[in-house]
């Protein structure tokens, strides 16, 4: 038992020393070849709507599988436990799964419940010396973020958010045109994420479960986005926000907010986060040679876009099945997606998303 922790810590750390960029031509589950590899075993944490799509898409991995559960909801349990084939001695509630720590048979957990939880539930995943895999937002503000990183660090086990747009073919493709030069300077990011957001009474519309409204649930797509599709880090926010119903979108809860980045070469964006329009998953950047534009931009897809050079046609494969497999591939082969997908990453998202919130709160330029 001891021994294979051992083993997956010592492949982690030497995965460090082994960078390679991990592209569409090798991804796992697009590909026809065997695999008779190592097999990241993943237990999900939160039995709820996303961590559903990602059960279903671990199905089609070939290099992670569904082996364990954590849940408040005993009959939750019972139903998956029966669907995927689970064993009881590998399912947990909230207030024992402390105890994974002693179950050889999980490599890591997946966090997917609401965002003001992720950062104790990934202290004490981290205590229980099992990889962390969490969902995006990777909690609640920057400080939380960084508290996350420090926990992986010190348990040696590693931190990974669930950016499946990492691992996306169509998106990874324009990642690649854009650091071969192909759109020349990038000067431009326009990104648009939103949705009319339903029941009034959902975690996603409390402060202390969510942190924030539309920005920290679908506006962190152009957060990230605006930074992989320029590729540099931005150095001033500004940020306006607007209400049209305080009583659904509450003090601290955004219900939309526009954005603007400045970045180091003089490259801008301009944002638009929302919980109240619906049709809006759209990027757009420009630079001194070419451009893209993508749409839908960030929802499960299939993605569509074009660039001057003409329409994207990498293939459409479930995101998740990517990301899981793609996870899979860093842990024990030190593979890394194009733009990581580590804790850090996570951390520089939540620093942005801090500033916008104090730019939108005071109409300050915020410097980062
Ligand atoms: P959800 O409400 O459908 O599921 C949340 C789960 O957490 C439920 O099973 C619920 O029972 C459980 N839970 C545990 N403690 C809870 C508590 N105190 N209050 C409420 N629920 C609690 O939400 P979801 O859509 O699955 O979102 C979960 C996480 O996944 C969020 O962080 C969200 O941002 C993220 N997410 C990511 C994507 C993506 O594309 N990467 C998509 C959707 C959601």
């Amino acid at each position: 038992m001891g021994s294979r922790r051992d083993f997956l810590q010592k492949l982690s750390v030497s995965a460090v020393s082994l960078p390679f960029i991990y592209s569409p031509t090798n991804l796992f589950a697009a590909s026809g070849d065997p695999y008779d590899g190592p097999i990241l075993k993943v237990a999900i944490m939160g039995l709820g709507s996303y961590g559903t799509r990602v059960a279903e898409a671990m199905q089609s991995c070939k290099r992670a599988k569904l082996v364990g559960l954590i849940s408040g909801t005993p009959s939750k349990i019972e139903k998956w436990k029966a669907q995927y084939s689970i064993p009881d001695k590998n399912c947990y509630n909230y207030d024992n799964f402390d105890a994974i720590k002693n179950n050889p048979d999980i490599d890591a957990v997946y966090i997917i419940t609401p965002n003001g939880l992720h950062k104790d539930q990934t202290l004490r995943v981290a205590k229980a010396g099992k990889h962390v895999i969490c969902e995006k937002p990777m909690g609640i503000n920057a400080k939380e973020g960084q508290e996350m990183v420090d926990a992986c660090k010190a348990a040696n086990v590693k931190l990974l958010i669930g950016y499946r747009m990492h691992f996306e073919p169509k998106t990874v493709a324009v990642i690649k045109m854009r650091k071969e030069g192909k759109f020349g300077t990038p000067k431009f990011f326009q990104g648009q994420s939103g949705f009319t957001i339903g029941d009034p009474t959902q975690w996603r519309l409390n402060k202390a479960l969510s942190g924030g409204g539309a920005m920290m649930d679908i506006g962190i797509y152009s957060v990230n986005g605006a930074r992989y599709m320029l590729g540099e880090e931005p150095i001033w926010v500004t940020a306006q926000e607007t209400k049209t119903d305080p009583i659904k979108f509450k003090e601290g809860i955004d219900e939309t907010i526009q954005f603007q980045m400045g970045f180091p070469s003089g490259a801008v964006a301009n944002c638009l986060s929302t919980y109240n329009m619906n049709n809006l998953d759209r990027f757009f950047m420009t630079g001194s040679k070419g451009f893209v534009e993508m749409q839908p931009s960030t929802g499960y897809g299939p993605i569509e876009g074009r660039t001057h050079e003409g329409p994207l046609t990498q293939p459409h494969v479930t995101h998740q099945t990517l990301q899981m497999d793609g996870m899979a591939a860093l842990i024990f082969d030190g593979l890394q997606p194009i733009v990581p997908i580590d804790g850090e990453e996570g951390v520089k998202d939540m620093k942005i998303i801090d500033a916008i919130f104090l730019a939108a709160k005071t109409g300050n330029k915020i410097k980062l």
